[in-house]
């Protein structure tokens, strides 16, 4: 268990004061000039030894990202974009940050600015997200007002802050996306290569980063990178803030070293599973895009929580949004009703992705009252992968591996249904796709 001075995000739960000076007795802004005096190199490099790995959900090493960045200046400023559009369902860090621990974020903000030689930072928060943009623009003030930031601020260099409110669509959250949104264009991904280092915002060259990644960044500065990689395990250090959802005693937002195993997360934050543990159907690890991992001594019972522990049951840590099905969930209407949100929120680029949202979904919905052939489920899976890779971004994966994972581990719950349905029609579900549609 992660001990309390090892916290980063000591004001989570909103207790203690969020502004300045709430923020400088827990140690913010606190010897922010000599950090930034290290120089664009030293920061990165200290990025890297900490090991930090993007906290967004697709884990890319902070430090690495940063570095990709032009060393030689042209006349094409560099930006630093803050991806605060926490869309993931199951998702919801992010936002505790900015209404409760907001200095850290902007702390953060000036310091990978410095990283990177960015002297303008925008930060793109989602449309749904009215309170936590004010709590963070009241931030942003306050640091101004301080001249933490701006022109001629104390620190000697000089950086200015943005706030974009978005207008609530999922597909924002992906970078490329979100900055054609911050454009003022439809939130289209775009083809990569080029990369945002290269060409992103205004053709500028332009870091995206997670809100709970910038905020650790001040820690990671103060403490040393040391003393974050010591925290969890090679490839996977430092702390992280979990969601954790559905069907727990307690549900709530945590802190945690990274590696915890699931168990003891869910049973020592969370209150543990309704009805006990052997009442767990289960578990998605990483938000809703992650595929699903079932119960079972050699699957959740000894799932480590870290990229390395999600992977090796086949399933991705992502945003770290644990949402948990106990016995009475019915995993594959579950699994249906995701795959109508990522129907719902494909931008529709891709044909693969825009025709294989829907099919997946009226598919799922039919299977889920058991309505379908027993040969639709190999169908469903050729879908899946006709879809995974081969599309602009990486939503059509993130939208393929739920049902993956539901095909993967509960294929004869999904036989069950059929030949229970084809045994007796007549007492078939309610689960209509046009009603369920026109119910949306
Ligand atoms: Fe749009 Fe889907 Fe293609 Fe991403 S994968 S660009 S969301 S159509």
């Amino acid at each position: 268990m992660l001990a309390d001075k090892d916290r980063i995000f000591r004001n989570l739960y909103g207790r203690h004061d969020w502004g300045f000076k709430g923020a400088r007795a827990r140690g913010a802004w606190d010897g922010t000039k000599a950090i930034l005096q290290k120089g664009r190199e030293a920061l990165v490099s200290e990025m890297k030894a900490s090991g930090q790995r993007g906290r967004g959900g697709a884990g890319f090493p902070t430090g690495l990202k940063w570095s990709f960045m032009p060393k030689q200046a042209d006349d094409r400023p560099h930006y630093l974009v803050v991806n605060a559009d926490e869309s993931e369902p199951g998702t919801c860090k992010d936002r505790e940050i900015m209404r409760h621990d907001p200095h850290l974020l902007i702390e953060g903000c000036l310091i990978a600015g410095a990283a990177m030689d960015a002297r303008t930072c925008y930060i793109y928060i989602r449309g749904e997200f009215i309170r936590e943009r004010e709590r963070l623009e009241a931030a942003i003030a306050q640091a101004y007002e301080a001249r933490l930031v701006g022109k001629n601020n104390i620190h000697g260099y000089d950086f200015d802050i943005v706030v974009h409110h978005g207008a609530g669509a999922y597909i924002c959250g992906e970078e490329t996306a979100l900055l054609e949104s911050l454009e003022g264009k439809k939130g289209m991904p775009r083809l990569k290569p080029p990369f945002p280092a290269n060409m992103g915002l205004y053709g500028c060259p332009t870091t995206v980063n997670n809100v709970e990644t910038i905020a650790q960044v001040p820690d990671i500065m103060r403490r040393g990178a040391a003393w974050f990689a010591g925290i969890g395990r090679p490839n996977n250090t430092g702390t992280k803030l979990f969601c954790i959802s559905g069907h727990v005693e307690r549900p709530c937002n945590v802190e945690e070293a990274m590696g915890i195993p699931l168990r003891e997360l869910i049973e020592k934050h969370a209150g543990g599973v309704c009805g006990g543990w052997s009442n767990l159907l289960a578990v998605i690890p990483g938000g809703s895009s992650m595929p699903l991992v079932p119960a079972g001594a050699d699957q959740a019972d000894t799932l480590l929580m870290d990229f390395d522990g999600c992977r090796d049951k086949k399933s991705a840590l992502g945003t770290a949004a644990v949402i948990v099905m106990d016995k009475s969930a019915d995993i594959v209407k579950a699994m249906a009703r995701i795959s109508y949100f990522y129907k719902h929120e494909t931008c529709g680029q891709c044909t693969p992705c825009r025709e294989g949202m829907g099919w997946m979904w009226r598919v799922l919905t039919r299977m889920a009252e058991g309505r379908a052939h027993k040969r639709e489920i190999d169908m469903l899976w050729e879908v899946t992968t006709q879809i995974e890779g081969h599309t602009i971004c990486a939503f059509g994966d993130g939208a393929a591996w739920p049902v993956q994972g539901l095909i993967r581990h509960f294929r004869p719950e999904i036989e069950r249904r059929i030949d229970e349905y084809t045994a007796n029609p007549d007492a078939g579900g309610v689960l209509d796709p046009a009603a369920t549609e026109a119910a949306e």
